[in-house]
């Protein structure tokens, strides 16, 4: 079994997607894993799907999943479960705002600190104070109400998973922005954070 299955869901990312993945093979590569990089194309119209190809053209560890159509992210991150084989299963986005370099810390949370989840939290957001930053901080308030979950934020694209966890829930519609409730339905209630650099 490998290590990692990172997974990256993507509409029209055609420009970052060769630097993302450069990013990740030089964590991985330094960090010794056994790994494969997983880019779930969801319908994109621009040169996205080409480059992905043209990535696991060069590297036997990428793989390519595409849609016809544009199905959201949900659906991105449900087959890219489902193809995943490793231990442990990173999702992250494919805009750069996430930094592979996050990921040796989430993967040690979960092999030593017997985490079942660990979400990123940006803690100090990049993006504009009123029209990301409060909305989220609003969201994460709801989100925390609901579920019961005390995550500072649920909607994080950067996350760990024990594979296990990953194979037994379906993620659909919006559900994307839940998984953790998602997770601890499914009976996985060992939840962690780690706060991330958001670019
Ligand atoms: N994405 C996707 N399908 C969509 C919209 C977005 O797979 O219909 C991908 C997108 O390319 C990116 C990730 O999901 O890799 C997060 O998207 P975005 O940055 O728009 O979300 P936000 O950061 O605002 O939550
Ligand atoms: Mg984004």
């Amino acid at each position: 079994m490998k290590d990692l299955s990172i997974i990256v869901p993507f509409f029209n990312e055609a420009e970052s997607l060769p630097e993302l993945h450069s990013w990740i093979v030089s964590v991985m590569e330094k960090e010794g894993y056994d790994y494969e990089i997983i880019l779930a194309d969801d319908g994109s119209t621009d040169s996205s799907w080409e480059v992905a190809r043209e990535l696991s053209a060069k590297n036997p560890r990428v793989r390519g999943i595409s849609f016809r159509r544009n199905y959201g992210k949900s659906a991105a991150l449900y087959e890219g479960f489902a193809a995943a084989e490793g231990e442990i299963v990173v999702t992250m986005d494919a805009d750069l705002q996430d930094s592979p370099e996050e990921i040796p810390e989430m993967v040690r949370m979960i092999r030593e600190d017997g985490y079942d989840i660990v979400s990123g939290w940006k803690q100090k957001r990049k993006d504009n104070a009123l029209t990301k930053n409060l909305p989220s901080k609003l969201y994460n308030w709801a989100a925390r109400r609901v579920t019961g979950i005390k995550l500072h934020d649920m909607n994080c694209g950067l996350k760990a998973y024990r594979s296990e966890v990953v194979k037994n829930i379906e993620v659909y519609g919006e559900m994307h922005r839940y998984i953790p409730y998602l997770a601890k339905n499914a009976g996985y209630s060992k939840i962690g954070e780690k706060p991330v650099h958001h670019e």
